[in-house]
């Protein structure tokens, strides 16, 4: 990180994501398995909110994006769960001394309805996260007139605040007398 960097107090990401639903594939949206006839294709499991925060995080610390981490071309993410890559960007984003302030997101897709889901995928984020539920938003709208019905879409937009010195990696906590 450079000197100018480094004095950033507050950095902004932003990720897009798209996946195609698919016959014979588990949904999961934001980490949660959802009852429904049809999935989200992918390479990995396909969860399209969870790849928008992801890139999210890696692109308000300029790292590489989702898909230069983990490509959609080696075998070893074939189904792998996309906590790991959002464990990942939340690693790299501690790593360069900044922490969450907050998440926002929209998801963008005909069906199913997420309003009965959000507060568990909410819950989910939560955790994987670290934050509280006042630090995350979650909206969905259905696609008029995009013809996307056979899609889910993603946006999300996170804002990182530097650490606290006594929580940044590495740096011992100020002994006070
Ligand atoms: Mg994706």
């Amino acid at each position: 990180m450079t000197a100018k960097t480094a004095s950033l107090q507050m950095r902004i990401g932003y990720g897009w994501d798209s996946h195609e639903f698919k016959a014979g594939v588990p949904l999961k949206i934001g980490g949660v398995d959802i009852e429904y006839p049809k999935g989200l294709g992918g390479h990995s499991d396909g969860d399209v909110l969870l790849h928008a925060i992801t890139d999210a995080l890696l692109g308000a610390v300029a790292a590489p994006d989702i898909g230069t981490l983990f490509s959609p071309f080696d075998p070893q993410w074939k189904g792998a769960d996309s906590a790991v890559f959002l464990e990942e960007a939340l690693r790299r984003a501690r790593a360069a001394g900044y922490e969450i302030s907050n998440v926002d997101s929209t998801l963008i897709l005909a069906q199913p309805k997420i309003g009965p889901h959000a507060a568990r995928i909410r819950e989910n984020l939560c955790g994987l996260l670290g934050l509280a539920p006042e630090q995350i938003g979650i909206k969905a709208k259905t696609p008029e007139g995009m013809g996307t019905d056979n899609a889910a879409i993603a946006h999300a937009a996170v804002l990182l605040q530097k650490l606290r010195p006594s929580r940044q990696p590495g740096i011992p906590k100020k002994k006070t007398r």
